[in-house]
């Protein structure tokens, strides 16, 4: 353990000015304050110096024997499926690697919000800015939903928020996975109509005075998670970037998207540099195909176009919400995951479980931040015996 900086893993903006927290009593206790990397800490504890297990069929097992029975179900699956992929950007290479030796289907957790928004890009391109820029430029902050205090807890801190005027464009909670908000989407476009039109009308006055406020800052920038609007994130990257081409005639705005928790931007651009494709893709002998309308998790479970599943999360110590327990499974997360879910590896004879490090806590790394612009390495809290994603994965091709 050092006292030297340290860069946290725990949410997306990757904050690389802290002091890296000391262990005590066997526990990281986190030296800085914020909740969520408080909270992502505690889910380690170090007590343990005997050799790591996991669960093999509803028993409790060494980690070799764990990989001898991964590589031999990846060995006899004709088409398995890689999801969850909250890794590192040496975690995703590795993972990519395995994908194309068994020609695996592969998308992330957060493949419904990723896609929506690739969409977008692909067809209408973005003006995106970064965290320094809104920080040293900005001068109006346009959230969608709400600020991303719980999300991204130092947001406001890192952007100088108090400093700037900001405004939200209000939306209802999702309860669940399938609601949208068609009214956020009406409020944005009629925002983009306003501008275009130079009009404003008394009977709107809530974007009445949200048109004022863009009219007069110098640097308007839009804050949003395309997770809060599931398929409607499309329409409103969409709906965004016509906002900002208008106001950057005279002007400067740009979109701030909010797409990269648990990885999500790490694995989508190493993947788009390894293989020029993006999630939702299956790898074939001869090529990738990309077609994002078939490759999730439950398009391919309602399809029965898988025959295994593969759960990798090095990050955050949840498992698919789908129900997998009618598929050979095999979870790879930090050892959380296993007492988290200790009760499904037990009892799902299908499973196994093989714990790993996560990096930023007991391995180094490299992250993608939120906006893009950086990579944060990743450097370890404490050297603990587990494996990491790209050893485990090196054993397992090599058993395979
Ligand atoms: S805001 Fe995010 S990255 Fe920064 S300390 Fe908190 S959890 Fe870690």
């Amino acid at each position: 353990m050092s006292n030297s900086s340290w860069a946290c893993p725990f949410c997306a903006l990757h904050c690389d000015d802290l002091v890296a927290p000391k262990l005590n009593n066997e526990k990281v206790l986190n030296a800085n304050k914020c909740f969520k990397a408080s909270e992502g800490l505690s889910r380690f504890n170090f007590t343990s110096k005997e050799n790591k297990l996991g669960y093999l069929y509803g028993q409790k097992e060494i980690i070799q024997n764990l990989i001898t029975e991964t590589s031999k179900l990846l060995s006899s699956s004709q088409s398995p499926f890689f999801g969850g992929l909250g890794l590192d950007i040496l975690g995703s290479r590795s993972v990519i690697k395995l994908a194309k030796e068994c020609n695996a289907t592969i998308d992330h957790l957060h493949g419904d919000s990723i896609s929506a928004v690739l969409r977008s890009f692909q067809a209408k391109g973005t003006i995106f800015t970064t965290l320094s820029e809104i920080k040293s430029r900005a001068d109006l902050i346009i959230f969608l939903k709400s600020e991303p205090n719980k999300r991204l807890p130092r947001f406001a801190e890192l952007v100088n928020l108090s400093s700037k005027n900001s405004w939200v464009i209000e939306a209802k909670s999702a309860s669940d996975d399938s609601y949208c908000d068609f009214s956020v989407l009406e409020k944005v476009r009629l925002l983009l109509y306003l501008l275009k039109n130079k009009s404003s009308t008394s009977d709107i006055d809530c974007n009445h005075e949200l048109v004022n406020l863009v009219r007069n800052s110098s640097y308007c920038t839009f804050v949003w998670d395309p997770q809060e609007f599931g398929e409607l994130s499309e329409y409103i990257a969409n709906a965004l970037m016509a906002i900002v081409k208008e106001i950057n005639q005279k002007k400067r705005a740009g979109i701030l998207t909010l797409g990269s928790d648990n990885g999500g931007l790490s694995f989508q651009n190493t993947l788009s540099w390894v293989t020029a494709k993006s999630i939702r893709s299956k790898f074939s002998t001869k090529s990738l195909y990309y077609q994002p309308e078939l490759f999730s998790l439950k398009r391919c479970l309602e399809l029965k176009t898988i025959d295994s599943i593969l759960w990798f999360s090095s990050f955050c110590d949840n498992l698919p919400d789908e129900n997998v327990s009618n598929y050979p499974f095999v979870a790879v997360g930090p050892e959380s995951m296993g007492k988290k879910y200790s009760k499904f590896f037990k009892e799902n004879k299908n499973s196994i479980f093989i714990p790993i490090a996560t990096p930023g806590v007991n391995n180094n790394g490299y992250i993608m931040r939120c906006d893009g612009a950086v990579i944060i390495p990743l450097k370890k809290l404490v050297n603990d015996n587990i494996h990491t994603v790209e050893n485990l994965i090196s054993k397992l091709i090599d058993n395979m």
